[in-house]
């Protein structure tokens, strides 16, 4: 099969990803062979093949925000029928039995496997996951814009949960990529007033017209006090410009993986109960939770769509905050 292989993590401009031919997957007993028709690219597969991210497999086949057809099935997989549509998100397996799983924290879980980093995953024409880790995906999305919302939706959903903010609060989002332009229509549909810090003017662009009521280059000051805020960009500084928005009380999500170094700050900015909390992986319950609402609303993804075999260039691109909502790679079309 055709595959996207990371042997040593450097640069994207230097183009790390080989694209080439490699043997596909077996499944296990209990995995299913799936043929990608879509896998999202994510911020954390720039940390990931640049090496912010600690290397835990080499050679790697990266990539978690997979939508495709199940073509085989493990001796004991009878979860899904073959030709099933499913999705397979960044957490591959838990072990199921530390504290964290069995007390209903598997995003916590002591020895969790993860799609695309300590396993290969879904920048191939094929990948194999097990079955209880699947997500069925809902009709209404075509692959492509479905692909999105297997991490920068679901990431950007358990945030907006875990910031507390209610319905009709005043939320501020701190980049606008893949998961803030998912993470807003669930807001908006929750009737928040979102107020949107990006640097890129066609994020903000993007932003007004799903319904920001504010947009402003990200240091700025937003015109009202926020109940909560999610920072998406993967950049320290953010943190006391979002810490000084906030109303007293009010939460602070950091929703990424990685983060360049926090500024010290002076603790009036903390002060008056003020919480900065970090976002780590998802359970099942979340993906599931996220997407129902998902096709409720319905959510509308922007894609941004590149062959596999440019896998470097659409990291190059989300490097440089120029793709316009989510950069989604598409096995199909790749010239043979
Ligand atoms: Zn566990
Ligand atoms: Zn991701």
């Amino acid at each position: 099969m055709n595959a996207c292989v990371l042997r040593n993590p450097a640069p994207v401009e230097t183009a790390p990803l080989q694209f080439m031919d490699v043997p596909a997957p077996e499944p296990g007993p209990d995995q299913v062979l799936v043929r990608v028709r879509s896998c999202g690219v994510c911020r954390t597969d720039l940390h990931v093949v640049e090496g912010e991210l600690p290397p835990r497999k080499s050679p790697l086949i990266p990539g978690h925000q997979v939508v495709g057809v199940i073509e085989r099935l493990g001796q004991k997989a009878e979860r899904f029928p073959l030709g099933s549509r499913v999705g397979i998100a960044w957490l591959h397996q838990t072990d199921g039995t530390c504290s964290y799983c069995r007390g209903g924290m598997e995003n916590l879980c002591d020895k969790p496997a993860f799609t695309g980093y300590t396993v290969d995953g879904g920048y191939a024409e094929y990948v194999v996951a097990p079955e209880q880790f699947l997500y069925p995906i809902p009709e209404s999305f075509p692959d492509q814009q479905a692909a999105p919302l297997l991490c920068a939706g679901i990431i950007g959903f358990r945030s907006l949960r875990l910031s507390g903010i209610a319905a009709g609060g005043r939320l501020g989002l701190y980049g606008f990529g893949a998961a803030g332009h998912v993470a807003i229509q669930v807001a908006r549909h929750w009737d928040m007033e979102v107020y949107v810090a990006t640097r890129d003017a066609r994020h903000q662009r993007l932003a007004l017209e799903l319904g920001a009521s504010w947009v402003g280059g990200t240091l700025a000051e937003p015109p009202a006090k926020l109940d909560a805020a999610i920072i998406f960009a993967p950049a320290g500084e953010i943190v006391p410009a979002a810490l000084a928005a906030l109303r007293k009380g009010g939460t602070l999500v950091l929703g990424g993986i990685h983060m360049s170094p926090i500024p010290s700050l002076d603790y009036s900015l903390l002060y008056q109960e003020r919480v900065i909390r970090s976002v780590a992986n998802n359970t099942r319950r979340d993906g599931e939770d996220f997407l129902r609402v998902a096709a409720e609303i319905p959510i509308r993804t922007r894609v941004q769509l590149f062959p596999l075999s440019e896998a470097n260039r659409a990291l190059q691109i989300l490097k440089n905050d120029a793709v316009s909502g989510a950069a989604v790679l598409v096995p199909d079309v790749v010239a043979r």
